[in-house]
């Protein structure tokens, strides 16, 4: 692997942190007790079509529970292999992590937070239901293509852009990126023609309660238009312009009534971010589960046996293995749908219990 940056391709790698998605906006999930509070109290459950598991729980979490169970603390070392697959490290030099900030600061600020409060706005209710931001197409487009190319360049679950479609994005980065989101802005409106291949609408899912157990990233394998899902903020993005025909399966006859009326017009500078209600999104969560289910099912096998190993030291016995079974076949049929969380549970569960039964 190259130890140079993958954004400006000169500075070497410098073990920066970045982030592969706006945190803030994945701050809006997940911790132990259902609300965010104390950030190595967070727990991240991935959703993944490929890969699921019990990648990272917060630091202040696995190693407490763990600890719990076996009574045993865990070395540095094991800690330190509890990563968190949301932030990569080999990923771009400080410089130009430095490039992103007034970016998600701005987005974060003037649009994100303003939708969460959006009592505070009169909502449109024509034909469609979407909130409309005067003059900010460009700093969502800057917002959209960081977290696209930055999840393309970290691979993230396996994900890729076409090479061509990376380069597309990161040259435009480049090019416009500066300390002050102004002067990114005027760059970005200059140099517009170098750009308007790439295309995206953004939808909201207004959640009502706060549980936990229905947050997630998830990009999906469905290609043109490409997926994205951040919590409750969803991206709709591709190299060729975007029409309701051809939405992805998860969100298909989901946002259809939105989708002409948030489309960007090329002639305006608003930005219009669909709005979807919370049985849409309770909708869109159950396809993400069942589509996933299969592989689910298959995977959580491994991070039982891997969390087994993580926890005690050896992989499971005979015993444990069909125990584990018998537990996971319990869940589904008791619950009639296959959750991650709910699946999670049942690994601590039975960890739980072949803890008892080792000691
Ligand atoms: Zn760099």
């Amino acid at each position: 692997m190259s130890d140079l940056c993958k954004l400006c391709e000169k500075n070497v790698l410098e073990n920066v942190g970045s982030h592969i998605f706006t945190e803030s906006i994945i701050r809006t999930a997940l911790n132990q007790d259902g609300y965010t509070k104390r950030e190595d109290k967070e727990l991240i459950y991935e959703i993944s079509i490929d890969k699921i598991g019990l990648d990272f729980f917060g630091r202040g979490v696995l190693p407490e529970k763990i600890e719990a169970i076996t009574g045993k603390e865990l070395s540095d070392e094991e800690i330190e292999q509890n990563k968190n697959p949301l932030i990569n490290r080999n990923l771009v030099c400080r410089k130009c992590e430095k490039k992103f900030g007034p970016i998600e600061a701005e987005f974060t600020s003037t649009i994100y937070s303003n939708i969460v409060r959006k009592n505070r706005y009169e909502l449109q209710k024509d034909e469609c239901n979407y909130i409309s931001f005067e003059n900010q197409k460009w700093l969502a487009l800057q917002f959209v293509i960081i977290n696209v190319w930055r999840a393309s360049s970290s691979n993230y679950n396996d994900w890729k852009l076409n090479p061509d479609q990376e380069e597309y994005l990161r040259s435009f980065i480049l090019l416009t990126a500066d300390d002050n989101i102004e002067s990114i802005i005027k760059k970005t409106v200059e140099n517009r023609e170098k750009i308007k291949q790439f295309n995206f609408v953004l939808n909201y899912f207004i959640q009502k309660s706060e549980n936990l157990s229905e947050n997630g990233v998830l990009i999906d394998t469905w290609e043109n238009p490409y997926f994205i899902l951040l919590n409750r903020l969803s991206l709709i993005f591709d190299f060729t312009s975007l029409n309701v025909a051809k939405l992805p399966l998860l969100v298909n006859e989901i946002i259809d009534k939105n989708f002409n009326c948030i489309i960007p017009n090329i002639e305006s500078d608003e930005l219009r971010i669909g709005l979807n209600s919370d049985e849409q999104r309770t909708e869109l969560y159950y396809r993400v589960s069942l589509k996933a289910a299969k592989d689910i099912l298959r995977n959580i096998e491994d991070v039982f046996i891997n969390t087994h190993k993580f926890t005690f030291g050896f992989p499971p016995p005979f015993n444990s293995m069909v125990y584990f079974k018998k537990s996971v076949g319990n869940y589904t049929k008791e619950e009639g749908k296959i959750t991650i969380p709910g699946l999670l549970e049942v690994v601590i569960k039975v960890i739980e219990d072949c803890a008892k039964s080792y000691s």
